[in-house]
């Protein structure tokens, strides 16, 4: 049973109700959730506010919280397999997947505890003789963490280790498809030295526990990973009290091929860009952009590669990838490529749900292809959030970069070329977060994460990652003050 986490104590649901969580890999109960009610998450709330407000955590040195996020860090990695079980179990990814996920968070948090450790005030010149001027980094007060299913712990620690790193308090909402690491992380802050009141977990549906961390009061700021549609109304709900808002949201990535590219290694990285994890990543290459002269030789290749990919649960160290999230998520996928169909796309990979009747009782669907695509099509414009690949084919630079960037979304993007000049030239015009050359997928906790245009705004990770967390506030000291004598105290 997954409890509420609220000022150091784990609690049942006001209600009773509780939600089973959904083993992907063959539909089986892995465990049963507290639903909680709005009256919970007000307590949470009221928890992290009052935990705020009367400290120890908020008025700590950055020396001491970066010393808790790197005993963190070490009770994450003592912990690490229990972790990447339960995450496997969760989301029905394999479990080494799970364990990459793992040694990412761990660096997450140590990268916050050096950057928090470096961090001081900032002296500023203002030209002026007796006056010391100081911009102070203080945190933003109670903030409200929001958190997807396709990476749940991994999501949640861009976000609390820089909360926890500027001394915020916190309630997180995870998916309530995903909860069990999230869950499990409380007892490890906890136990590595954040005091009751600081961490603060609901768990539960969108409208009932995600919706007051947006609109809440006492919520200072919200920071929300997920779909475009609900972080449109994060957004509105959180302008009622003018909270800080960072959203990380959808995107439909350009992959996109030139035909003087490595052809191994781009080909081989198309595949991992969109099917790496069933293609449930925001970043996934979903849409192929390739030069119309290697069109049939890169993209015959991509889809007789794609037909090879072995799908299987955790437990099978043969699978390459897993199921679907869930079976309503794997609807909307086969809807999403029936109606790519009925828009003239030619399928040549996929399309299908697995045949082999060990896979009948999981969510799982085939690595799909979708050529003869253009960029007026609903499916090159919308996210699927599955295992499908789009292709469109171009011939110029020119062409290549207006196609690229011919979307509402701005998350990222790759280019393979062996021009280098080439490459340089069209990453800087690329409307997109982040742009690999000759590469696709990496990130590093070091570098800013976060998307353009209606992929959101607001930076995850990098030191604008830790900004986020923070007020700038200008402390200006007179040291010998005297009258200003702007009004001369004259009677007419
Ligand atoms: P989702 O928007 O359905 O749900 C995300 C979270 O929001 C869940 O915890 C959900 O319960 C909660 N939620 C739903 N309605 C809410 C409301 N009204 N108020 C408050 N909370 C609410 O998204 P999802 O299906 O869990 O995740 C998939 C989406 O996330 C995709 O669009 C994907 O691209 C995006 N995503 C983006 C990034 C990124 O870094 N930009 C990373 C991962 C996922």
């Amino acid at each position: 049973m997954i409890d509420l986490f609220i000022n150091g104590k784990r609690l049942k649901s006001s209600s009773g109700e509780t939600r089973n969580i959904i083993h992907p890999a063959d539909g089986s109960i892995v465990e049963v959730a507290q639903e909680a009610t709005n009256g919970d998450v007000e307590k949470a709330i009221k928890s992290a506010q009052l935990a705020f407000e009367t400290g120890p955590w908020s008025k700590t040195t950055n020396a001491h919280r970066s010393s808790v996020l790197k005993r963190i860090a070490e009770l994450l990695e003592r912990d690490k397999a229990s972790f990447a079980k339960a995450e496997s179990k969760d989301t029905g990814k394999r479990f080494i997947e799970a364990e990459y996920d793992m040694d990412d968070v761990i660096k997450v948090f140590k990268y916050f505890a050096e950057l928090i450790s470096q961090q001081t005030n900032r002296k500023v010149n203002v030209d002026r003789e007796n006056v010391e001027s100081t911009i102070h980094y203080e945190p933003v007060g109670v903030v409200g963490l929001i958190t997807p299913w396709n990476y749940p712990l991994l999501q949640a620690s861009w976000k609390i280790a820089p909360a926890l790193a500027a001394g915020c308090t916190f309630v997180i909402k995870p998916s309530e498809l995903t909860p069990s690491t999230t869950s499990l992380l409380m007892d490890t802050l906890t136990e590595a030295g954040v005091p009751d009141g600081v961490h603060n977990l609901v768990l539960g549906s969108g409208a009932v526990a995600g919706s007051p961390l947006s609109s809440h009061p006492d919520i200072d700021m919200v920071s929300f990973t997920g779909g475009l549609i609900t972080g449109k109304k994060i957004m509105a709900a959180a302008s009622e009290t003018v909270k800080k808002v960072a959203l990380e949201l959808g995107g439909k990535n350009p992959n996109i091929v030139f035909a003087d590219a490595d052809m191994d290694a781009a080909i081989d990285n198309a595949l991992t860009a969109v099917f790496l994890h069933s293609g449930q990543v925001c970043s996934a290459g979903a849409r192929l952009l390739v030069e119309k002269s290697i069109h049939d030789k890169f993209v015959n290749e991509v889809a007789r590669r794609a037909d090879l990919i072995r799908l299987g649960s955790p437990e099978d160290s043969f699978a390459e990838t897993g199921a679907l999230i869930s079976a309503a998520h794997r609807d909307k996928v086969e809807k999403y490529v029936a109606n790519a169909i009925s828009e003239g796309a030619k399928l040549i990979a996929g399309g299908k749900r697995p045949t082999e009747s060990h896979l009948q009782n999981g969510f799982y669907y085939r690595p799909t292809v979708l050529d003869n695509c253009n960029s007026k099509m609903q499916c090159v414009q919308d996210e699927s959030f599955g295992p499908v690949l789009t292709v469109e084919t171009f011939e110029t630079e020119a062409e290549v970069i207006a196609l690229a960037n011919d979307t509402i979304y701005g998350l990222a993007g790759a280019v393979w070329t062996k021009d280098i000049d080439k490459a340089q030239r069209v990453a800087n015009q690329l409307r997109h977060g982040t742009i690999w050359i000759n590469d696709y997928h990496p990130y590093v906790p070091q570098a800013e994460w976060g998307g353009f245009k209606q992929s959101g705004f607001g930076r995850e990770l990098g030191p604008m990652g830790l900004a986020e967390y923070q007020e700038a506030k200008h402390v200006w000291q007179n040291l010998k003050p005297g009258p200003s004598n702007w009004f001369d105290g004259k009677e007419q």
